[in-house]
Parts: structure tokens; sequence; C-alpha cells
């Protein structure tokens, strides 16, 4: 499955996200998905700061990281011990140890890399993280904002508290908009009964409105547009 991930290409519906945030218009991605494909468009997925872009709720397939001190490390690195069954300590515990060692201070067992997937049954580590940043991002909400929701059912405890947390505060502020787009007959009845579900896939939304947005902000008017931070949807842009 790593393999595959590693080997992946982004989709047009990755390139629309990357689009949306080099324009200036893009708050947050809240991904369920595991393959880290938000990286090859430009996402940084590494990083632990509060304001990163894209948040991966379920990890990333892509990545292994210490069960002691988290940190990450491509997978890839790794696959030759880890098909001979081998397993591996954190090079940074390694190092620490080592450090620890020559100071003649007491030095602590590295710990080992394990998968960086959300396992079934296993509770989120970064819950309280996700919880926290999911709310101050609900806080700076403001009128004309768009939640685009895609790929999912919203059946996860997880990306149900996430949806509430932003419809509860969209529904204070005047023309929000919330937009699914899913192949599905019915949208998920967590949905508020005002969203817009476009019953398409996912990569047709992308293919339709990439070239929409491409040639809205090379307009004349794009830089009025980037400072006003216009989030209505595309269709109500004069
Ligand atoms: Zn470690």
């Amino acid at each position: 499955m790593a393999r595959l991930a590693i080997q992946a290409e982004p989709t047009k519906f990755h390139h629309l996200l990357a689009i949306l945030d080099n324009c200036g218009i893009l708050q947050r991605i809240y991904s369920q998905n595991i393959d880290g494909l938000e990286a090859k468009v430009g996402f940084e997925i590494f990083s632990k700061e509060k304001n990163r872009r894209c948040i991966l709720l379920h990890g990333n397939v892509a990545t292994v990281q210490c069960k002691k001190c988290a940190t990450p490390y491509m997978l890839e690195n790794f696959l030759p011990l880890l098909q001979v069954g081998k397993p591996i300590d954190c090079p940074a515990c390694v190092d620490r140890k080592s450090n620890a060692k020559a100071l003649a201070k007491r030095a602590k067992a590295p710990g080992l890399l394990r998968p960086n997937i959300l396992l079934f049954n296993e509770p989120c580590p970064m819950a309280y993280e996700i919880a926290d940043i999911s709310s101050s991002d609900a806080n700076l909400v403001h009128n004309n904002h768009v939640l685009l929701i895609s790929g999912t059912s919203l059946k996860i405890p997880g990306i149900k508290s996430i949806l509430n947390c932003f419809t509860k505060a969209m529904s204070k502020r005047i023309n929000c908009t919330t937009i699914y787009v899913d192949n599905a007959p019915q949208k998920p009845p967590i949905l508020p009964p005002n969203t817009l579900h476009l019953q398409m896939d996912c990569q047709l939304f992308a293919e339709l409105t990439t070239p929409r947005i491409k040639s809205h902000f090379s307009a004349k008017e794009a830089r009025y547009i980037l400072e006003r931070r216009d989030f209505r949807p595309l269709w109500d842009w004069s």
C-alpha cells in the first residue's frame, strides 16, 4: 500500500486545492486520505506547526513515525529493513542516546518506528490538537465563507465534530455556503438543509472549476479580489 502511495500521482482535485491555496482563498484542508498526495502538490504535511494548511486526520501511509518521540520519516528509506521484518530504531532517538552516552548521562532506549496512520479502533493521537485547530478556524469564519466537502460519507465521529464546529459558525454569518461534491444520490443527513449537493465525481468538479478559477484570478481585477478575499461561490462572482 505504501509503495502504491509513493508511486501515485496527485489528482485534478489535489491540483484544484493547490490552486485555491495559491489564490489565497484556502483556509485549511482536513483530509481523511492517508496517501499523502497533498504533499505532491506542495502542502506541508510533515510540519507540526498549528498554522499548517493541510491536516491529515488519519496519518500518512508513505511515512513512519517514532513511538516515543513522534519524529516522522519517509517510509521508503526503511523499506528494505521492513521487508525482512526487522524492528527499526528511531534515528533521532538513537542520536540522543549516543549524545547522552558521550556526556556520560543516562541513555534512554530508542523508540521503534511504526506506520504513521491511524489503525482500526485506535484513538487519534492528535484529537486534542485537531479540535483546537478546527475551533480556531471556526472562529475565523466570515460572511460568504464556503465549506467544500468531498470524498466522505461523513460517518466518522471525528469528522462529524469538525463539520458541526464549522456549520454552527457559518450559520451565524451571512451568505455562507456548504458544498457537498459526491456521486451519492442523497447527501448525508448531518449536513445543513441548505447544503448545495453537486452529484458528480470530485475529479469532474475539479475539471470544471479549475479553468474558471484560473481565468478569474488572472483577470485584471485579481488583485482587488484577493484583497477583499471574496469567498462567494464561483457562480456568484460578477
Ligand atoms: Zn524517536
